[in-house]
């Protein structure tokens, strides 16, 4: 079976919450790809770890698994130019695509997990903690990737007052603590060698970087890894189509977009970077993070649409990303209409939150799915400025790119997540560098229209 084949078993195992019955096999191979574990696991019998960790540890492998793939495929970046972009760039946008699907499922399961009763929670949560801690098949380096689920972890358990809750949260505070320290030592690394805010570079290695991107290319080799499908970014001419586009902004203005979200936990905090710098910024939402519609048309709103509120409450625009983060360049016809119509009809049910605004998930489109935004009175908003901050865990590497392409571009729409920590990290850095550097940052209305302010 090929990976891909995959990947819908252990998001089926997820989504039906068979998290709580079943059971796995003995310890899995540390050498078999992590999805081929993951499907073995419905036929096993027996389980060394607690009923229910089982599902949740394959899912975390899976994750931690195209975490280092995307290390490995942008491991040369700067060596990247032209069709060996392009090509990483389709690679990475598929990895992330799967990844994505994976840890929406996996991060429902952690949240009902943490919300469980402490006898089912606790042992199960335990497991996790101690793979972690313990998988003599991890490298230091690989806490990079498990930040995220013990922040989703954590953000309900806080709320647990009893011991065997206090207890839990400190395990979890210590399992962060350690990822911000491994975090830190990459990052002063990063900075020693190409300089930092304040800092000069003094050139050099990243040895312990180095050091990691060498085990995993050992581990994962390029060559079978881009072999892999690729999402092509259509060329075509598309002018005339009201596309936004951010090389057509003033001279040093920037607008910043958020993609992906809501998350439980950054979107959140990226707002409140936001608001205390003053900043406008629109996000662009999946429609099945926000609800969903049931047959006879009843909108059914999830809980996450309260942060979608919040947001435009606060004064952020909100725009349509697609019901499902599909790639909507394959799509046409009926399935097309349904991707854009469902996440339209959602954010009509949350007060304020409709715009005009639309962002095609990878930039994957061409004049066939603009014309079917046309219905909805949706304009396209494209990016010029691309973080790659679902792909590097570094932050002062992802603030370095942005400020590079910023450099070359003078102007642009800057595209970062807020479904991982990355964007947080950097933005208390970028927007105050920027700032100095004559930039400013603006917004858009609800019909796409350039927001600047201290302008008529
Ligand atoms: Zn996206």
């Amino acid at each position: 079976m090929t990976m891909r084949r995959l990947w819908p078993l252990l998001l089926i195992t997820l989504a039906a919450g068979g998290v709580w019955v079943l059971q796995s096999q003995p310890r899995p191979l540390p050498t078999r790809p992590p999805l081929e574990v993951a499907a073995t696991l419905a036929q096993a019998v027996t389980h060394p770890e607690p009923p229910g960790a089982a599902p949740l540890l394959e899912a975390l492998r899976a994750d931690l698994q195209v975490h280092r793939q995307l290390i490995v495929l942008f491991a040369n970046e700067s060596n990247l130019v032209g069709s060996g972009l392009e090509r990483a760039l389709a690679v990475g946008h598929r990895l992330h695509h799967e990844r994505r699907d994976l840890v929406h499922q996996l991060n429902g399961a952690l949240t009902r997990l943490a919300k469980e009763p402490a006898p089912q929670r606790d042992p199960v949560i335990g497991a996790l903690l101690d793979w972690m801690e313990a998988d003599p098949d991890l490298l230091e380096l690989d806490r990079l990737a498990f930040r995220d689920s013990l922040r989703v972890l954590q953000k309900p358990l806080q709320a647990d007052p009893t011991p065997a809750g206090a207890q839990l949260n400190r395990r979890l505070a210590q399992n962060l603590r350690e990822s911000d320290r491994v975090e830190a030592l990459v990052d002063a690394e990063y900075q020693r060698v190409f300089g930092g805010p304040g800092a000069s570079a003094r050139g050099g290695q990243r040895d312990r970087w180095q050091a990691y991107v060498t085990e995993l290319q050992k581990r994962i080799p390029l060559g079978p890894l881009i072999m892999g499908a690729a999402i092509p970014r259509p060329a075509e001419e598309l002018k005339g189509s009201r596309e936004i586009n951010g090389t057509e902004l003033p001279e040093k203005v920037l607008i910043l977009t958020f993609d992906d979200g809501p998350h439980r936990v950054y979107t959140e905090e990226i707002k409140a970077i936001l608001q205390k710098e003053q900043v406008p910024a629109v996000f662009f939402e999946v429609g099945r993070n926000l609800g969903a519609q049931d047959a006879s048309g009843k909108i059914k709103l999830s809980h996450l649409a309260d942060l979608t509120e919040d947001l435009v409450k606060s004064g952020f625009l909100v725009g349509n990303h697609s019901y499902t983060h599909a790639q909507l360049s394959k799509e046409t016809g009926a399935p097309l209409d349904l991707e854009i119509r469902e996440t339209d009809q959602l954010l009509r049910a949350i007060p304020g939150a409709h715009s005009q605004l639309f962002r095609f998930p990878y930039g994957a489109r061409t004049k066939v799915q603009l014309q079917a935004l046309e219905p909805y009175h949706l304009r396209s908003v494209l990016w010029n400025i691309d973080s790659l901050d679902w792909a590097d865990p570094v932050p002062s590497s992802v603030a370095d790119r942005v400020l590079k392409v910023i450099a070359h571009e003078k102007r642009g729409i800057i595209l970062f997540h807020d479904i991982h920590d990355r964007a947080g990290k950097v933005l208390p850095i970028l927007i105050p560098k920027l700032r100095a550097e004559g930039y400013r940052f603006a917004g858009l209305d609800a019909e796409g229209s350039l927001l600047l302010a201290g302008q008529p």
